[in-house]
């Protein structure tokens, strides 16, 4: 069965080609009634939009998922939020744990699993010490879990190992944030879309990857005719086609165009003295380091004027300028970005010129103001990045490396001075890499699958089989399973209870609704349970979904990230709690650091950059740092990768759904003058290889792309674009740089 987008719209009970579903979004066809015994408030599982959800019930079963009325989306979804009913009934959903038993994975009781599972790190322990095992989690895991499983492994087993897939998307956005402002995560909220009037959009496919925010973005441009939008993309997406300019950039570029932006904003005088005067320093590297001025900042632009970046952005200085002079001139910019800007070798330099450009201006602090990235997966923000489950960090903005935090967290945590290491631990792909050497000997890989996710994912698979790894996961078997040694089936979604927070920092409770299946288990009752056998029960005293939030809420208090104000009842109650909200009484912060909205920000004034010890935010001299790759006569094209609406990043969930199985995800996309060249037509077999592996796909020539690169989906099981993609790092952020490959496209002669 073939399935083309509008088909499968019509199978759904849809007719609109945006794949959103809801009332209010045109061609809006209802489903057949059926019948529900109870409406109950939840939040999609897929993206970071965390669209709000009213689910329905009937005989202990989900019979029916709707957009929430009163919720941010305004009752739309799109169609991976239907498919929230059917990705917890597919057929291959985990029941019972197992243990790989002279090589094969055998059922086998909770007890002997944990037991396995414990005696493996025990064993690993002994021989390497605490850094010989590791935690391997994701942005899918509940708040509860992530801060559970960070705790554990920090402050019981004593390594600092602990990280996870958000590093693989968003950890340049975190450093950004925090180095520029001195806390991470975005300042506004969605609000601020129906303010703004201008929406600069750079390195995200919103309409296919964001599609309810994006409506919301077309919402407002349908009903402010003087509102723009400045889309930059190597590729012409359907985000690109709502473009008023769409800069079709070079791939890695992206220092190079917003530096020159900002030279063009000074020359012409379209920035706010006043502001950079009051709330802004410059500096060169880190955030401690000396103090420059703007006339620094200036003669540092020269070597980026618009004519002297054009030719390696790709663009025209004429494109450049049009895009700094409606920056300039809008009453209300706003930014967005996601994996485009941040999975880059210069990713965090990209994040830190992003937020240059709203400070530079002022755009900032002010409805429809701001930058602001989106997350990919549900709760890698709030689960990930706000609970410091990341090798560097540690909950609430504190990181391994100050000792205060390190005495702040062991106080907290009831564990002796010096029981938390102060040296990081292995980031996403260094850790993977020690598996393959030995040196890491047992990991635990939750709600994730690394074997498809990781760049250059082959050379990674070895680490995989040498460790001991222990899998926890939803679904089997997951490529990843395929090497555990212990597999742990986890319960999802509405069969857990749980909070999770989205791209505006909004807390949501998911309460359990169903059973799960078989005898699969919360991954938090995994993780008390496992360490319970490795000794540290006292530890985790708090071992209820509301009784870790409360332990959570406790840890937050006082810092940046204050979340006391959020109580089980509140967030039972409400859909959705944004922080800072230190009381009980606070509605929540919809813009950071603005006086009067923040209740964190105490100066007088237009605003308080109350996490800078200055009070003040940084602008970044960012150079546009060499290519990690260039392009060569054995390489001579770009490699860059994303997903479509349908499918949810590496498809592991979506992969499995029936109605989706016939949508095509197994194409690269190229310039018909390259395909021309190359003597390629459509649907011909094409092998990419970059200098780690290959995938072989079908051509499809398409004016979306610009000559010189192929665009590939992320999706595919069969045809993993990761064999090929970069492992090359981001020295700050250690994100790989996924978005940028050098690689020849060749055809593939039938029968080879
Ligand atoms: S936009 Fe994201 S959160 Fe909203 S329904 Fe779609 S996948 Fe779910």
């Amino acid at each position: 069965m073939h399935l083309t987008r509008r088909e499968l719209l019509h199978y759904f009970g849809a007719t609109a080609a945006t794949g959103l579903l809801g009332p209010g979004c045109i061609g809006w066809t209802r489903e057949e009634a059926i019948p529900v015994d109870s409406w109950h408030k939840s939040v999609c599982r897929f993206c970071g939009s965390g669209c709000e959800t009213r689910v329905g019930l009937r005989a202990g079963k989900v019979v029916k998922v709707e957009g929430l009325q009163e919720g941010w989306n305004r009752g739309r979804l799109c169609i991976k939020g239907l498919l929230n009913r059917e990705i917890l009934y597919v057929s291959d959903r985990a029941h019972y744990p197992m243990v790989r038993k002279n090589g094969q994975l055998e059922r086998v009781s909770w007890d002997e699993a944990l037991d396995a599972a414990a005696a493996g790190f025990r064993e690993a322990m002994a021989q390497g010490g605490p850094d010989a095992v590791a935690f391997y989690g994701s942005g899918q895991l509940f708040t509860q879990e992530s801060y559970t499983a960070n705790k554990l492994f920090k402050g019981g087993l004593g390594t600092n190992n602990v990280d996870g897939n958000p590093r693989l998307c968003m950890a340049s956005a975190a450093f950004g944030y925090k180095s520029v402002f001195g806390a991470d995560e975005p300042s506004g909220c969605y609000d601020d879309i129906e303010h703004a009037t201008l929406f600069f959009v750079i390195g995200a496919n919103m309409a296919e990857c964001h599609p309810v925010v994006w409506e919301r973005v077309r919402d407002r441009l349908r009903t402010e005719p003087q509102a723009r939008v400045i889309v930059v993309d190597p590729r012409r997406t359907p985000t690109a086609r709502d473009a008023t300019l769409h800069l079709q950039i070079r791939p890695g570029t992206d220092v190079a165009l917003l530096n020159a932006m900002a030279y063009e904003l000074l020359r012409t005088g379209l920035v706010d003295p006043a502001f950079i005067n009051d709330f802004v320093t410059f500096r060169r590297g880190t955030a401690d380091s000396p103090p420059l001025t703007l006339e620094d900042f200036r003669a540092f632009l020269e070597d980026y004027a618009p004519e002297k970046v054009a030719n390696l952005c790709g663009l025209s200085s004429a494109e450049i300028r049009e895009a700094a002079r409606l920056f300039g001139i809008s009453q209300a910019a706003l930014s967005f970005w996601t994996m485009g800007l941040n999975q880059q070798t210069h990713g965090v330099a990209a994040n830190r010129m992003m937020m240059a450009l709203h400070l530079l201006t002022g755009q900032i602090g002010r409805p429809g103001t701001g930058p602001f990235s989106l997350t990919g997966q549900t709760n890698a923000g709030g689960g990930v990045r706000d609970t410091g489950s990341l090798a560097h960090a540690l909950p609430a903005g504190r990181v391994v490396t100050k000792a205060h935090d390190r005495q702040d967290m062991e106080r907290l945590w009831g564990l002796p001075e010096g029981r938390i290491s102060p040296n990081p631990g292995l980031s996403a792909v260094p850790l993977f890499e020690a598996m393959r050497e030995g040196r890491v000997r047992a990991a635990l890989v939750m709600a994730t699958n690394p074997a498809r996710s990781l760049p250059n994912a082959d050379r990674y698979r070895v680490g995989m089989e040498k460790a001991f790894l222990v899998v926890s996961d939803s679904i089997f078997p997951t490529d990843t399973a395929r090497y555990a040694d212990v597999f742990l089936p986890a319960a999802m979604w509405a069969e857990k209870e749980g909070v999770l927070s989205q791209s505006e920092r909004r807390y949501h409770l998911v309460e359990k609704l169903v059973e799960p299946p078989g005898e699969a288990r919360s991954d938090l009752d995994i993780l008390v349970a496992l360490g319970e056998r490795l000794g540290h029960g006292a530890l985790l005293k708090a071992r209820t979904p509301e009784a870790v939030w409360d332990e959570w809420r406790r840890v937050s208090a006082g810092t940046t990230y204050d979340f006391s104000g959020m109580t089980y009842a509140r967030l039972k109650a409400l859909p959705g709690l944004t922080w800072p909200c230190p009381t009980e009484q606070h509605p929540g912060t919809c813009r950071r650091y603005v006086p009067g909205e923040d209740p964190l920000a105490k100066k007088e004034g237009r605003i308080d950059f109350y996490a800078r010890p200055d009070g003040r935010a940084v602008v970044y001299l960012s150079e546009q740092g060499p290519f990690r790759e260039s392009l060569t006569s054995d390489y001579p094209m770009t490699l860059t990768t994303g997903r479509r609406l349908e499918h949810w990043h590496t498809a592991t969930l979506t992969g499995r759904i029936a109605q989706l199985k016939g949508i095509d995800i197994d194409y690269l996309e190229i310039h018909p003058g390259d395909a021309a060249v190359m003597g390629v037509k459509e649907g011909e077999l094409v092998q990419v290889t970059s200098a780690r592996g290959t995938v072989r796909l079908k051509a499809l020539p398409s004016m979306r792309v610009r000559p010189g690169v192929v665009f590939a989906l992320m999706h595919s099981m069969e045809h993993l674009v990761n064999a090929a993609t970069s492992d090359y790092l981001d020295p700050t952020s250690a994100q790989p740089e996924y978005k940028l490959a050098a690689v020849r496209v060749e055809r593939v002669k039938e029968g080879t």
